[in-house]
């Protein structure tokens, strides 16, 4: 969800290019092309056609066929689910019945007043209202047509608990374990979630703060027992457990395939096709040739964000930024977006992201969560100067980086830990006193030092730290 942000007159001078953007060719295709094609006679047809497989698409999808609507998915990647099956997917939708049943106080006037506090005047209340009321709805409505079903996350606190109508235990929800069994051969196609749950466990996302605690403290101890428990309980009876991202993907999928919904893997939305207007169809390559696809009622574009287009990233977003940092899909490049920047559509918000801290290791960035929050550890500047809460959401640390980078280097920061920290801690998916990886230290990710005064020389000075620390310290950006 959107966090507190500071820079509204950048992202006032960015509407205005988003505004201005819908001249803009990304990459090398000519957009609106589709709009001069004449070779409808033969085309398919279907009443709604859903561009991207991930958890928004698949929902629509789903939504359009229980209501009678005859609906193709098309999806770009050899594999369906996006970043939504990459993801850890906690939900946060207030007042829908998952909660209410596990008896979280929640109200609508408490979602309501704490939403207009997090996000202020940067959505308007309408559309406040809206996600406020159809949220529950939509959570109701997957459980009903889907496999789907959800757990209370208890414990995984509002990003803003002090603020009017912030539940500190939490409005999230998450997947419940799905029987990948029920996708069949379907369940090759899932895309992989981005850290796969280690065989012979099965593990929520609302277990991890537990699970770096498990050597530390009884309950963290407990969870992890629990995490192999179920997975004994669930091979005992046969079922393959997805979990996280990994469930609402699998879950969503089944649910289009027990409607009848076809998915379109490998067939990328080219452009929109758009007559007097109006967008009627999707030009999408399929089988090495461009093909179009009529669309009766309309085409729903859910094609995710543009995490991975260098040029869009340049364009909408501070600098330094790229397409190395990410971890969400490999196929999300922004086409659904620039497709409908030239069909005349607005946008907004492009210079925010979901953001969070992660450290460039050499097989892929790591997306540092529980491990930037606990003792031992703090985040510095180049100057070695601490400079943000390193608890806060993941967000709010990104957006005070690129705050404080305007005046001093902030990107990359550093975190420090000492060998206290590693010694007590899971760390990544490596058990607590498990020496890190020599590639971790030969690509630069990590650094290592028994001295304080030997700090990375690229450091002016030493990193100021403000808790008691062991000698030996390490630093990984
Ligand atoms: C590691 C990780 C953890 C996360 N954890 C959480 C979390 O706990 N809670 C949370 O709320 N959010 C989380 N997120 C963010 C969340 O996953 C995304 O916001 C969400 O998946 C967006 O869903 P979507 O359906 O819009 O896009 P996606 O799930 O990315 O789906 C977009 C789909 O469109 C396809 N596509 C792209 N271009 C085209 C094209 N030209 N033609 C056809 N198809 C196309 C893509 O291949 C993809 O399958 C996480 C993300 C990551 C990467």
């Amino acid at each position: 969800m959107p966090a507190h942000r500071s820079q509204p007159t950048r992202r006032q001078v960015l509407r205005g290019a988003a505004a201005a953007g819908a001249g803009i060719a990304f990459g090398s295709r000519l957009l609106g092309s589709v709009a001069a094609r004449a070779d409808t006679a033969d085309a398919p047809e279907y009443d709604v056609v859903v561009v991207g497989a991930g958890a928004a698409g698949m929902t629509a999808a789903l939504v359009a066929a229980k209501r009678g609507l005859n609906t193709l998915v098309v999806e770009k990647a050899a594999k369906f689910g996006g970043s939504a099956a990459r993801s850890g997917a906690g939900i946060w939708i207030p007042n829908n019945e998952v909660l209410l049943a596990a008896g979280v106080p929640d109200t609508p006037a408490k979602a309501a007043a704490y939403l207009s506090a997090v996000v202020g005047s940067e959505v308007p209340a309408d559309r406040q209202a809206a996600f406020l009321g159809n949220g529950p709805e939509m959570i109701s409505f997957v459980m009903r047509n889907s496999p789907l079903r959800f757990r209370f996350m208890e414990g995984y606190s509002d990003y803003y608990p002090e603020l009017p109508g912030g539940l500190a235990n939490g409005r999230s929800v998450e997947p419940d374990m799905f029987d990948g069994n029920l996708l069949g051969a379907e369940l090759a196609n899932l895309n992989p979630a981005y850290i796969p749950v280690p065989n012979g466990q099965v593990v929520f996302s609302g277990d991890y703060k537990w699970l770096n605690l498990a050597l530390v403290n009884v309950k963290g101890a407990a969870i992890a027992l629990e995490t192999y428990d179920r997975w004994l309980k669930a091979a005992a009876r046969g079922v393959k457990p997805l979990t996280m991202g990994q469930s609402l993907a699998g879950a969503l999928r089944a649910g289009l395939l027990q409607a009848g919904v076809p998915v379109w893997l490998n067939t990328p939305l080219v452009d929109l096709r758009v007559d007097a207007g109006r967008v009627t169809g999707v030009l999408v390559t399929r089988d090495g040739t461009q093909t179009l696809i009529r669309a009766k009622y309309g085409v729903v574009v859910a094609s995710g964000g543009f995490e991975h287009n260098g040029e869009m990233r340049d364009h909408y977003q501070r600098q330094p930024i790229g397409t190395d940092w990410t971890v969400g899909a490999s196929s999300n490049t922004g086409d659904g977006i620039a497709a409908g920047l030239a069909a005349g559509a607005e946008v907004a918000l492009m210079d925010d992201s979901w953001w969070g801290p992660v450290i460039p290791l050499p097989d892929e960035p790591y997306f540092c969560l529980s491990e930037r929050t606990l003792p031992g550890s703090i985040i510095v500047n180049q100057q070695g100067a601490r400079f943000v809460n390193e608890a806060a959401p993941y967000s709010d640390v990104v957006h005070v980086m690129y705050e404080k980078n305007a005046t001093a280097p902030h990107i990359p920061a550093w975190m420090v830990i000492d060998q206290n920290y590693r010694n007590r801690y899971l760390f990544k998916d490596l058990a607590p006193t498990l020496p890190f990886p020599d590639k971790w230290y030969s690509n630069g990710a990590l650094v290592r030092s028994s001295t304080i005064a030997a700090w990375p020389p690229r450091w002016a000075s030493p990193p100021r730290p403000c808790r008691t620390r062991s000698p030996a310290s390490t630093a990984s950006r």
